[in-house]
């Protein structure tokens, strides 16, 4: 096993380019060839090392191998077998390689459950089915065919402890603490402990909810390999748009169209609410813009038990843009009617505007 730091040999940085490295490795190469250096032990034993951190750092390939693998790296390219890897660690390194795949905690997940806004008003329970990875149901996530794909570790007897002299290790290396080696995969899960399901799950939705609210479902996500926990699901809360209402916190907003005449004369008008519909007065004299307010009529205020938003009704009076030659006629005659008395605004605006000339 390689033991001396490449880049500390030539005396480069990690970050050095390999001209740089190439030019380190022929200052030393020059100074330490056995030729200049005729029986010379300790010279000859630089310019091996010299050598073999060239034959490395000098190759793309190698070199970004090293990198990654620094101490266990082997200059025949083999990856280090677990039982070296196993003599090296340490609690330190343990967070890095010793973490068994089978005992990784799984993965959370989110998903996005899009409600009506009459759902919003009540909240309640709903069910979500949720595509995500459970343990295998046939082999219990240990990963082996249960029928016969197991076989006793030969290094500790089964016992899963370590055997010999073990500088940081309590459990065997070789079976990684189980006792036992898998000799054929279990099918079901191709030998990764865990496979898809489709889960129907119960979500807790509160009233009042909004759009982008996230409702967290204590360990529902793909569940853990081996003893690992499970991840939790996110569920994301979207409010699909309502064709009547608009949505303002808990207030609700609703455009209200009435007719020119409903307008001057005021009128009874059914209007919609959440849970249905209601009658409301329009008083006569009613203007576009003008709001009215039907109070706890909107979405229940989060954190205050029963108490809800209003609805706000926004009047705007619809002028007919085809006339009949007999709605014209009668439109006419009002117009005659009606002077400066009865549009006391146009009016002053007519006076203002005379005044500028
Ligand atoms: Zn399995
Ligand atoms: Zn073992």
């Amino acid at each position: 096993m390689a033991r001396r730091d490449y880049y500390n040999v030539l005396g480069v940085k990690k970050a050095s380019s390999t001209d740089e490295i190439k030019r380190a490795f022929r200052g030393l190469a020059l100074k330490y060839h056995p030729d200049r250096n005729p029986d010379d032990v300790e010279a000859e034993r630089r310019f091996r090392e010299i050598t073999e951190a060239w034959e490395v750092l000098g190759d793309p390939q190698k070199r970004a191998q090293y990198d990654r693998l620094g101490g266990f790296y082997k200059p025949n390219g083999q990856p280090p077998s677990p039982d070296e890897l196993g003599e090296y660690f340490t609690e330190a390194l343990g967070s890095i390689f010793g973490k068994r795949a089978d005992n990784q905690p799984g993965e959370d997940l989110r998903y996005t459950l899009t409600l009506e806004l009459e759902q919003v008003l009540t909240g309640g329970e709903h069910s979500v089915t949720v595509p995500r990875q459970i343990r295998c149901t046939r082999c219990g996530g240990d990963t082996a065919d249960p029928d016969g794909g197991r076989k006793d570790c030969e290094a500790c007897e089964g016992s899963g402890k370590a055997v010999g002299r073990r500088l940081f290790r309590q459990t065997c290396a070789r079976c990684d603490g189980r006792g036992f080696v898998v000799v054929r995969k279990c099918d079901k899960c191709e030998g990764s402990g865990r496979h898809g399901s489709e889960d129907v799950l119960k979500v807790k939705v509160p009233a009042g909810v909004a759009t982008g609210q996230k409702l967290k479902v204590r360990a529902k996500g793909n569940e853990g390999f081996g003893d690992g926990t499970p991840g939790d699901l996110y569920v994301i809360v979207n409010i699909a748009d309502h064709p009547l209402f608009s949505r303002r916190g808990a207030d609700l907003i609703c455009e209200l169209p009435i007719t020119f005449a409903e307008a001057a004369l005021g009128a009874e008008v059914r209007v919609p609410t959440l849970e249905g519909a209601t009658t409301i007065r329009v008083p006569a004299g009613t203007s576009s813009g003008k709001v009215l307010r039907l109070s706890g009529q909107g979405l229940p205020l989060p954190k205050q038990q029963g108490r809800r938003g209003d609805l706000h009704l926004q009047v705007v009076v619809e002028i007919p843009d085809q006339l009949s030659a007999e709605q014209r006629a009668a439109l006419l005659g009002f117009a005659d009617l009606a002077g400066a008395d009865a549009h006391p605004k146009r009016a002053e605006f007519d006076r203002n505007v005379q005044g500028r000339g």
